[in-house]
């Protein structure tokens, strides 16, 4: 009945709380050594053991955070789960655990709620974690999604934002600007959907960045890179809000400031691409746009020789002392400040 047929459309209120929660929650089986006990009591219980417990939590409100006229409902659940994780990453921690609160109104029927978790099972799956608990509520308006994931680390390995030194390098995985710049096709799309609805799209051109905007990955990868080449990073973050502001947040933290060379950003070319169609600056999306989920990182030069060419990471700058603030050196040598432009949730809409 609810196997989320194309047009099956299940009233909420046809189910109940509990067989609701029974529906969404059964098909996730515990993976977890340090899952004690998951979903069905009134607490859930975990074993971190000597570890330290590391926790990080997410708030995602419809219209707000996401749009669901071109954001699928099972994308949202993996992403959702995915940006939580990518916050403990950047702690070095291993992520073990999830938490899952949901408030939704009448207008979403149960098979919208099945494709939610069939996302968050995704991710569940992928990336080894267990789903212990949550909450379930109904919303007058729209749907709200509150994701909290646990993970451990020993309290030696635990990197936060604050321990970069002068002279440390500052690197960074992955390319910058794709999540970005997939927003952008992903609106201008909608907009000429709304005026011509029988229109159907090519995306393909644009595929790696829609990839990037609606099916992020958290750098696992990148964590065990460097826990198999023993680099301790210095500090580290992930870049959620574009490189400029994390990059002044490891700054403040560590009290350092950092010199970034613009012609050392790896952007991918299909995002070059998509910057001139749009008349952007291709540097803009990584600087400033969001939601690449890339670790930004700093390390000792002595670790150097370890990452040298890895095709995972690139060095795009070093520390440098606070008193020098923070430059963005262009191609030509130019120093310009670095500004914060991150995107900002209390902005007033245009
Ligand atoms: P309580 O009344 O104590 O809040 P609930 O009936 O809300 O208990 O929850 C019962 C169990 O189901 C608990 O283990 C809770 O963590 C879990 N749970 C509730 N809602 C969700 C959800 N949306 N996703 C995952 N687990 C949930
Ligand atoms: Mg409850």
């Amino acid at each position: 009945m609810l196997e989320n047929k194309e047009n099956a459309k299940t009233p909420l209120s046809n189910m109940g709380e509990f067989a609701l929660i029974d529906h969404l929650t059964k098909q996730f089986e515990v993976k977890q050594k340090s899952t004690v006990l998951g979903v069905g009591d009134d607490a859930a219980v975990v074993d971190h053991q000597k570890e330290q417990t590391v926790i990080s939590t997410d708030l995602l409100i419809e219209g707000v955070h996401f749009d669901l006229s071109y954001v699928p409902l099972k994308h949202l659940g993996y992403k959702a789960v995915v940006v939580n994780l990518s916050d403990l990453y950047a702690m070095n921690a291993i992520p073990q655990q999830i938490t899952v609160s949901i408030a939704v109104s009448n207008r979403f029927p149960v098979e919208a709620l099945t494709a939610l978790y069939e996302g968050i099972a995704l991710a569940c799956k992928n990336y080894s974690i267990d789903l212990i608990g949550g909450d379930t509520s109904s919303s007058t308006k729209g749907l709200l999604l509150s994701i909290t994931a646990l993970g451990s680390i020993s309290s030696e390995n635990l990197v936060k934002r604050s321990g970069a030194k002068p002279n440390d390098l500052l690197v960074l995985s992955g390319d910058l600007g794709g999540a970005y710049a997939g927003l952008q096709v992903l609106e201008r799309e909608k907009a000429v959907f709304e005026v011509n609805p029988k229109l159907q799209p090519d995306l393909s051109s644009y595929s790696y960045s829609i990839g990037r905007q609606l099916k992020p990955e958290a750098r696992k990868d990148v964590i065990g890179l460097l826990e198999s080449l023993a680099i301790l990073p210095t500090s580290m973050i992930d870049i959620s809000d574009g490189l400029s502001s994390e990059v002044l947040h490891l700054s403040k933290a560590s009290g350092v400031g950092f010199h970034l060379y613009e012609d050392k950003i790896p952007i991918d070319p299909e995002v070059i691409t998509i910057c001139e169609e749009f008349k952007i600056n291709t540097i803009t999306p990584a600087l400033n746009g969001g939601e690449d989920y890339e670790l930004l990182f700093t390390i000792n030069q002595l670790d150097f020789e370890k990452i040298k060419g890895h095709p995972l990471v690139t060095v795009v700058g070093h520390a440098v002392d606070s008193s020098h603030g923070n430059q963005l050196i262009t191609g030509l040598g130019q120093q310009i400040p670095l500004t914060a432009q991150g995107w900002n949730n209390f902005e007033p809409s245009t």
